[in-house]
Protein backbone atom coordinates (compact mmCIF):
# COMPACT_ATOMS: atom_id res chain seq x y z
CA UNK A 1 0.00 0.00 0.00
CA UNK A 2 1.23 3.42 -0.76
CA UNK A 3 1.46 5.95 2.04
CA UNK A 4 -1.22 8.03 0.39
CA UNK A 5 -3.44 5.36 -1.42
CA UNK A 6 -5.51 2.71 0.15
CA UNK A 7 -7.31 4.40 3.21
CA UNK A 8 -10.47 3.47 2.50
CA UNK A 9 -9.61 0.35 2.69
CA UNK A 10 -8.52 0.40 6.43
CA UNK A 11 -9.97 -0.84 9.61
CA UNK A 12 -11.81 1.03 12.23
CA UNK A 13 -8.91 0.80 14.68
CA UNK A 14 -6.03 1.35 12.54
CA UNK A 15 -8.41 4.70 11.75
CA UNK A 16 -8.75 5.66 15.19
CA UNK A 17 -4.97 6.05 15.47
CA UNK A 18 -3.70 7.58 12.06
CA UNK A 19 -6.92 9.42 10.65
CA UNK A 20 -6.86 13.37 10.78
CA UNK A 21 -2.39 13.14 11.28
CA UNK A 22 -0.34 15.44 9.52
CA UNK A 23 2.93 14.99 10.89
CA UNK A 24 4.84 16.83 7.96
CA UNK A 25 2.78 19.94 8.78
CA UNK A 26 3.99 19.96 12.41
CA UNK A 27 7.93 19.63 11.98
CA UNK A 28 7.60 16.03 12.30
CA UNK A 29 5.76 15.80 15.49
CA UNK A 30 2.82 13.07 16.11
CA UNK A 31 0.46 15.59 17.15
CA UNK A 32 -0.93 18.73 15.90
CA UNK A 33 -0.19 21.82 18.46
CA UNK A 34 -2.96 23.07 20.30
CA UNK A 35 -3.34 26.53 18.47
CA UNK A 36 -5.46 29.04 20.98
CA UNK A 37 -6.67 31.36 18.40
CA UNK A 38 -9.16 34.24 17.31
CA UNK A 39 -7.13 36.89 15.01
CA UNK A 40 -5.34 35.08 12.00
CA UNK A 41 -2.92 37.85 10.33
CA UNK A 42 -3.03 38.83 6.40
CA UNK A 43 0.62 39.25 5.02
CA UNK A 44 -0.50 41.91 2.92
CA UNK A 45 -3.46 44.73 2.76
CA UNK A 46 -4.64 42.92 -0.54
CA UNK A 47 -4.73 39.24 0.89
CA UNK A 48 -6.96 41.16 3.83
CA UNK A 49 -9.67 42.32 1.25
CA UNK A 50 -9.46 39.39 -0.54
CA UNK A 51 -9.49 37.67 2.55
CA UNK A 52 -6.84 35.11 0.67
CA UNK A 53 -5.46 32.82 4.26
CA UNK A 54 -5.73 29.11 4.35
CA UNK A 55 -7.46 30.02 8.39
CA UNK A 56 -9.65 33.34 8.30
CA UNK A 57 -10.90 33.27 12.42
CA UNK A 58 -10.61 31.54 15.30
CA UNK A 59 -13.92 30.55 15.15
CA UNK A 60 -13.90 29.17 11.67
CA UNK A 61 -11.53 26.37 12.55
CA UNK A 62 -8.11 25.58 13.39
CA UNK A 63 -4.97 23.11 12.22
CA UNK A 64 -6.07 22.16 15.72
CA UNK A 65 -9.76 21.38 15.38
CA UNK A 66 -9.36 20.58 11.54
CA UNK A 67 -7.31 17.58 12.59
CA UNK A 68 -10.30 16.02 14.61
CA UNK A 69 -12.83 16.89 12.22
CA UNK A 70 -11.20 15.12 9.57
CA UNK A 71 -10.26 12.19 11.69
CA UNK A 72 -13.82 12.06 12.77
CA UNK A 73 -15.30 12.49 9.57
CA UNK A 74 -13.04 9.44 8.24
CA UNK A 75 -13.80 7.63 11.09
CA UNK A 76 -17.60 7.89 10.12
CA UNK A 77 -16.11 6.51 6.70
CA UNK A 78 -18.28 6.22 3.05
CA UNK A 79 -21.29 8.37 2.85
CA UNK A 80 -19.74 10.97 5.49
CA UNK A 81 -19.10 14.21 4.03
CA UNK A 82 -18.28 16.32 7.33
CA UNK A 83 -17.82 17.20 11.12
CA UNK A 84 -18.31 19.67 12.82
CA UNK A 85 -17.29 20.03 16.65
CA UNK A 86 -19.50 21.43 19.78
CA UNK A 87 -18.98 22.50 22.91
CA UNK A 88 -21.25 19.84 24.18
CA UNK A 89 -23.75 16.47 23.57
CA UNK A 90 -26.37 18.82 23.97
CA UNK A 91 -24.64 21.00 21.93
CA UNK A 92 -24.48 18.67 19.30
CA UNK A 93 -28.03 17.33 19.17
CA UNK A 94 -29.53 20.63 18.95
CA UNK A 95 -27.30 22.30 16.27
CA UNK A 96 -27.98 18.91 14.13
CA UNK A 97 -32.06 19.42 14.74
CA UNK A 98 -31.79 23.31 14.00
CA UNK A 99 -29.87 22.84 11.26
CA UNK A 100 -32.62 20.45 9.60
CA UNK A 101 -35.93 22.27 10.85
CA UNK A 102 -37.68 25.40 10.17
CA UNK A 103 -40.81 27.14 11.50
CA UNK A 104 -43.61 25.05 10.12
CA UNK A 105 -41.76 21.34 10.37
CA UNK A 106 -42.77 18.40 12.42
CA UNK A 107 -40.58 16.37 13.76
CA UNK A 108 -40.84 12.60 14.85
CA UNK A 109 -38.45 11.28 18.22
CA UNK A 110 -38.36 8.49 19.78
CA UNK A 111 -39.75 8.50 23.24
CA UNK A 112 -36.62 6.84 24.19
CA UNK A 113 -34.60 10.06 23.90
CA UNK A 114 -31.96 11.13 26.08
CA UNK A 115 -34.48 13.40 27.93
CA UNK A 116 -32.61 16.99 27.93
CA UNK A 117 -33.04 16.09 23.85
CA UNK A 118 -36.90 16.15 24.95
CA UNK A 119 -36.50 19.74 27.10
CA UNK A 120 -34.92 21.12 23.61
CA UNK A 121 -37.89 19.87 21.02
CA UNK A 122 -40.74 20.78 23.84
CA UNK A 123 -39.04 24.47 24.27
CA UNK A 124 -36.94 26.30 21.52
CA UNK A 125 -38.32 24.17 18.99
CA UNK A 126 -41.66 24.35 20.31
CA UNK A 127 -41.40 28.51 20.55
CA UNK A 128 -40.03 27.76 16.79
CA UNK A 129 -42.78 26.62 15.52
CA UNK A 130 -41.81 23.28 15.25
CA UNK A 131 -44.24 20.24 16.25
CA UNK A 132 -42.72 17.04 17.82
CA UNK A 133 -44.31 14.06 18.15
CA UNK A 134 -43.00 11.27 20.15
CA UNK A 135 -42.73 7.80 19.14
CA UNK A 136 -42.81 4.01 20.53
CA UNK A 137 -38.71 3.17 20.11
CA UNK A 138 -39.87 -0.26 18.75
CA UNK A 139 -42.37 1.03 16.13
CA UNK A 140 -40.20 0.08 13.56
CA UNK A 141 -40.77 0.97 9.85
CA UNK A 142 -44.49 1.54 10.82
CA UNK A 143 -43.22 5.17 11.95
CA UNK A 144 -44.33 5.90 8.21
CA UNK A 145 -48.06 5.89 9.20
CA UNK A 146 -46.87 8.79 12.19
CA UNK A 147 -45.79 11.00 9.40
CA UNK A 148 -47.69 14.41 8.12
CA UNK A 149 -47.39 16.07 4.84
CA UNK A 150 -44.81 18.30 6.81
CA UNK A 151 -43.09 15.84 8.28
CA UNK A 152 -39.40 16.76 8.16
CA UNK A 153 -36.91 14.43 10.27
CA UNK A 154 -36.87 11.70 12.44
CA UNK A 155 -35.05 11.55 15.71
CA UNK A 156 -33.37 8.00 16.87
CA UNK A 157 -31.68 7.12 19.50
CA UNK A 158 -30.41 3.15 20.21
CA UNK A 159 -30.30 1.52 22.07
CA UNK A 160 -32.91 4.13 24.33
CA UNK A 161 -30.78 6.50 27.05
CA UNK A 162 -31.49 4.30 30.13
CA UNK A 163 -34.34 1.98 29.23
CA UNK A 164 -31.98 0.76 26.53
CA UNK A 165 -34.85 -0.26 23.87
CA UNK A 166 -33.18 -1.26 20.52
CA UNK A 167 -34.35 0.45 17.83
CA UNK A 168 -34.67 -1.04 14.22
CA UNK A 169 -32.56 2.06 12.30
CA UNK A 170 -32.84 0.59 9.03
CA UNK A 171 -36.21 0.13 8.90
CA UNK A 172 -37.00 3.82 10.23
CA UNK A 173 -34.57 5.03 7.89
CA UNK A 174 -36.20 3.71 4.99
CA UNK A 175 -39.95 4.82 5.89
CA UNK A 176 -38.23 8.59 6.59
CA UNK A 177 -36.55 8.84 3.03
CA UNK A 178 -39.63 7.04 1.37
CA UNK A 179 -41.30 10.75 2.24
CA UNK A 180 -37.97 12.42 1.62
CA UNK A 181 -37.42 13.19 5.67
CA UNK A 182 -34.09 13.22 6.76
CA UNK A 183 -33.05 10.63 9.83
CA UNK A 184 -30.72 12.44 12.65
CA UNK A 185 -29.40 9.65 15.32
CA UNK A 186 -27.80 10.02 18.77
CA UNK A 187 -24.96 7.44 17.95
CA UNK A 188 -22.93 8.44 21.70
CA UNK A 189 -23.78 4.51 23.18
CA UNK A 190 -22.33 2.80 20.39
CA UNK A 191 -19.95 5.09 18.60
CA UNK A 192 -18.90 4.60 15.24
CA UNK A 193 -17.03 1.91 15.88
CA UNK A 194 -19.73 -0.48 16.93
CA UNK A 195 -22.86 1.44 14.82
CA UNK A 196 -22.00 2.36 11.45
CA UNK A 197 -24.72 5.20 11.26
CA UNK A 198 -24.06 5.96 7.39
CA UNK A 199 -24.40 2.46 6.40
CA UNK A 200 -27.37 1.75 8.24
CA UNK A 201 -29.15 4.89 6.57
CA UNK A 202 -28.70 7.89 8.74
CA UNK A 203 -28.32 11.44 7.54
CA UNK A 204 -26.78 12.99 10.70
CA UNK A 205 -24.67 11.38 13.41
CA UNK A 206 -24.14 12.32 16.49
CA UNK A 207 -21.69 12.15 19.68
CA UNK A 208 -22.34 13.37 23.41
CA UNK A 209 -17.78 13.12 22.88
CA UNK A 210 -18.01 14.04 26.34
CA UNK A 211 -18.36 10.15 26.80
CA UNK A 212 -16.26 7.67 24.64
CA UNK A 213 -14.28 9.99 22.85
CA UNK A 214 -12.78 11.99 25.49
CA UNK A 215 -13.03 9.19 27.43
CA UNK A 216 -11.70 10.82 30.79
CA UNK A 217 -14.33 12.70 32.25
CA UNK A 218 -12.57 15.84 32.03
CA UNK A 219 -14.14 17.54 28.83
CA UNK A 220 -17.39 18.52 27.73
CA UNK A 221 -17.53 18.20 24.24
CA UNK A 222 -20.16 17.10 20.78
CA UNK A 223 -20.07 15.86 17.27
CA UNK A 224 -22.04 16.25 14.44
CA UNK A 225 -21.23 14.34 11.03
CA UNK A 226 -23.18 14.66 8.26
CA UNK A 227 -24.03 13.10 4.71
CA UNK A 228 -23.33 15.24 1.40
CA UNK A 229 -27.37 16.63 1.26
CA UNK A 230 -27.08 17.63 5.03
CA UNK A 231 -23.77 18.81 5.60
CA UNK A 232 -24.27 21.98 3.93
CA UNK A 233 -26.78 23.09 6.15
CA UNK A 234 -25.07 21.42 9.19
CA UNK A 235 -21.91 23.41 8.67
CA UNK A 236 -24.07 26.92 7.91
CA UNK A 237 -25.70 26.81 11.64
CA UNK A 238 -22.79 25.50 13.25
CA UNK A 239 -21.40 28.88 11.65
CA UNK A 240 -24.24 31.72 11.90
CA UNK A 241 -24.86 30.48 15.82
CA UNK A 242 -21.60 31.38 16.30
CA UNK A 243 -20.36 27.59 17.58
CA UNK A 244 -17.09 26.73 18.55
CA UNK A 245 -15.31 24.21 20.68
CA UNK A 246 -12.65 25.49 22.80
CA UNK A 247 -9.36 24.34 22.05
CA UNK A 248 -8.11 21.98 24.81
CA UNK A 249 -10.99 20.48 24.72
CA UNK A 250 -10.96 19.38 21.25
CA UNK A 251 -7.11 18.74 21.92
CA UNK A 252 -8.08 16.35 24.28
CA UNK A 253 -10.91 14.98 22.60
CA UNK A 254 -8.15 13.89 19.35
CA UNK A 255 -5.99 12.19 22.30
CA UNK A 256 -9.23 10.38 23.49
CA UNK A 257 -10.11 9.55 20.16
CA UNK A 258 -6.62 7.62 19.26
CA UNK A 259 -7.19 4.95 22.63
CA UNK A 260 -11.26 4.90 22.06
CA UNK A 261 -10.81 1.52 20.24
CA UNK A 262 -9.24 -0.29 23.20
CA UNK A 263 -11.12 0.95 25.67
CA UNK A 264 -14.37 0.42 24.44
CA UNK A 265 -13.31 -3.12 23.58
CA UNK A 266 -12.74 -3.32 27.35
CA UNK A 267 -15.74 -1.44 28.65
CA UNK A 268 -17.57 -4.05 26.18
CA UNK A 269 -16.14 -6.80 27.49
CA UNK A 270 -16.44 -6.06 31.57
CA UNK A 271 -20.08 -4.60 30.93
CA UNK A 272 -21.44 -7.55 29.73
CA UNK A 273 -19.60 -9.94 32.06
CA UNK A 274 -21.08 -7.96 35.23
CA UNK A 275 -24.61 -8.27 33.34
CA UNK A 276 -24.44 -11.48 32.80
CA UNK A 277 -23.58 -11.43 36.45
CA UNK A 278 -26.36 -9.32 37.68
CA UNK A 279 -29.42 -11.66 35.67
CA UNK A 280 -27.95 -14.56 38.23
CA UNK A 281 -28.47 -12.08 41.15
CA UNK A 282 -31.73 -12.91 43.10
CA UNK A 283 -32.18 -9.73 44.08
CA UNK A 284 -32.32 -8.68 39.90
CA UNK A 285 -35.40 -8.61 38.14
CA UNK A 286 -34.52 -8.06 34.70
CA UNK A 287 -30.69 -6.38 32.93
CA UNK A 288 -31.25 -4.04 30.25
CA UNK A 289 -28.52 -4.70 28.00
CA UNK A 290 -28.87 -5.69 24.41
CA UNK A 291 -25.97 -7.84 24.15
CA UNK A 292 -27.76 -10.37 26.38
CA UNK A 293 -29.33 -13.73 24.34
CA UNK A 294 -32.98 -12.87 26.36
CA UNK A 295 -33.10 -8.75 25.92
CA UNK A 296 -35.94 -8.39 23.31
CA UNK A 297 -33.76 -6.37 21.36
CA UNK A 298 -30.96 -8.43 20.81
CA UNK A 299 -32.22 -9.66 17.46
CA UNK A 300 -31.84 -6.36 16.30
CA UNK A 301 -28.16 -5.20 18.18
CA UNK A 302 -26.71 -8.17 16.45
CA UNK A 303 -27.52 -7.63 13.29
CA UNK A 304 -26.93 -4.16 13.52
CA UNK A 305 -24.09 -3.74 16.32
CA UNK A 306 -20.68 -5.22 16.55
CA UNK A 307 -20.20 -4.18 20.17
CA UNK A 308 -21.81 -2.74 22.97
CA UNK A 309 -20.50 0.32 25.40
CA UNK A 310 -19.80 -0.20 28.87
CA UNK A 311 -23.24 1.56 30.00
CA UNK A 312 -26.39 -0.48 30.57
CA UNK A 313 -29.43 -0.56 33.51
CA UNK A 314 -30.98 -2.80 36.17
CA UNK A 315 -34.38 -3.62 37.37
CA UNK A 316 -34.81 -4.63 41.26
CA UNK A 317 -37.29 -6.84 42.42
CA UNK A 318 -39.60 -4.74 43.86
CA UNK A 319 -37.40 -3.13 47.56
CA UNK A 320 -37.82 -0.38 49.40
CA UNK A 321 -35.69 3.03 48.75
CA UNK A 322 -33.89 2.54 51.64
CA UNK A 323 -32.59 -1.12 49.94
CA UNK A 324 -31.12 0.22 46.91
CA UNK A 325 -29.87 3.24 49.14
CA UNK A 326 -27.96 0.83 50.83
CA UNK A 327 -26.78 -0.88 48.02
CA UNK A 328 -25.66 2.35 46.30
CA UNK A 329 -23.80 3.74 49.21
CA UNK A 330 -22.21 0.67 49.80
CA UNK A 331 -20.09 0.49 46.75
CA UNK A 332 -16.73 1.78 46.88
CA UNK A 333 -15.40 1.77 42.99
CA UNK A 334 -18.60 3.16 41.73
CA UNK A 335 -19.34 6.65 41.83
CA UNK A 336 -22.79 8.34 42.13
CA UNK A 337 -23.08 10.72 39.42
CA UNK A 338 -24.12 11.81 35.89
CA UNK A 339 -22.62 11.33 32.47
CA UNK A 340 -20.74 8.27 31.38
CA UNK A 341 -17.84 7.60 28.87
CA UNK A 342 -14.78 7.54 31.73
CA UNK A 343 -12.15 5.71 32.94
CA UNK A 344 -14.27 4.88 35.88
CA UNK A 345 -17.41 3.10 37.06
CA UNK A 346 -20.64 4.79 37.46
CA UNK A 347 -24.24 4.13 39.06
CA UNK A 348 -27.18 6.50 39.05
CA UNK A 349 -31.03 5.67 39.93
CA UNK A 350 -33.42 6.95 37.37
CA UNK A 351 -37.10 6.96 36.54
CA UNK A 352 -38.53 7.59 33.35
CA UNK A 353 -41.93 7.25 33.76
CA UNK A 354 -42.79 11.34 34.71
CA UNK A 355 -41.23 11.86 31.38
CA UNK A 356 -42.12 9.35 28.44
CA UNK A 357 -45.44 10.01 26.57
CA UNK A 358 -45.91 7.62 23.76
CA UNK A 359 -45.56 4.58 25.57
CA UNK A 360 -45.58 3.92 29.71
CA UNK A 361 -42.33 2.97 31.60
CA UNK A 362 -43.39 0.61 34.00
CA UNK A 363 -40.39 -1.80 34.89
CA UNK A 364 -41.81 -3.84 37.87
CA UNK A 365 -38.94 -2.09 40.57
CA UNK A 366 -36.28 -0.07 41.60
CA UNK A 367 -34.06 0.80 38.27
CA UNK A 368 -30.19 1.49 38.52
CA UNK A 369 -28.13 2.93 35.64
CA UNK A 370 -24.22 1.21 35.49
CA UNK A 371 -21.44 2.69 33.41
CA UNK A 372 -18.43 -0.53 33.62
CA UNK A 373 -15.44 1.32 33.45
CA UNK A 374 -11.58 0.36 33.04
CA UNK A 375 -11.37 -1.21 36.82
CA UNK A 376 -10.99 -5.54 37.14
CA UNK A 377 -13.94 -6.94 36.57
CA UNK A 378 -13.30 -9.33 39.47
CA UNK A 379 -12.80 -6.05 42.10
CA UNK A 380 -16.32 -4.49 40.43
CA UNK A 381 -18.18 -7.63 41.20
CA UNK A 382 -16.91 -7.92 44.57
CA UNK A 383 -17.75 -4.13 45.42
CA UNK A 384 -21.13 -4.90 43.86
CA UNK A 385 -21.47 -8.03 46.18
CA UNK A 386 -21.04 -5.72 49.02
CA UNK A 387 -23.98 -3.62 48.02
CA UNK A 388 -25.95 -6.50 47.68
CA UNK A 389 -24.79 -7.65 51.47
CA UNK A 390 -25.92 -4.25 52.28
CA UNK A 391 -28.84 -4.06 50.66
CA UNK A 392 -30.11 -7.45 52.45
CA UNK A 393 -29.02 -5.76 55.97
CA UNK A 394 -31.57 -2.52 54.98
CA UNK A 395 -34.24 -4.80 55.28
CA UNK A 396 -34.25 -5.78 58.42
C1 LIG B 1 -24.60 12.68 27.84
C2 LIG B 1 -25.43 12.50 26.65
C3 LIG B 1 -25.74 13.56 25.81
C4 LIG B 1 -25.35 14.98 26.14
O1 LIG B 1 -23.99 15.18 26.20
P1 LIG B 1 -23.39 16.41 27.05
O2 LIG B 1 -22.01 16.52 26.58
O3 LIG B 1 -23.54 16.03 28.48
O4 LIG B 1 -24.21 17.62 26.70
C5 LIG B 1 -26.47 13.31 24.69
N1 LIG B 1 -26.90 12.08 24.39
C6 LIG B 1 -26.64 11.03 25.16
C7 LIG B 1 -27.12 9.68 24.76
C8 LIG B 1 -25.90 11.20 26.32
O5 LIG B 1 -25.67 10.15 27.12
Amino acid sequence: MSKKAGRRSLKAATRLVTAGRDPDSNYGFVNPPVYHASTVLYPTAADQVAHRARYQYGRRGTPTSEALENALTELEGEGCAGTVLVPSGLAAISTALLSVLKAGDHLLVTDSAYRPTRTFCDGVLKRMGVETTYYDPLIGADVGRLFKANTRAVFVEAPGSQTFEMQDVPAIAKAAHDKDAVVLMDNTWATPLYFRAFEKGVDLSIQAGTKYIGGHSDIMFGTVSANPATFPALKETFNTMGLCAGPDDIYLALRGLRTMGVRLARHYESGLHIARWLTKRPEVLRVLHPALEDNPGHAIWKRDFSGASGLFSIVFKPTPERAVHAFMDALALFGMGFSWGGFESLVITFDCAEYRTATKWSPGGPTLRFHIGLEDVGDLIADLEGGFAAMAAAHY
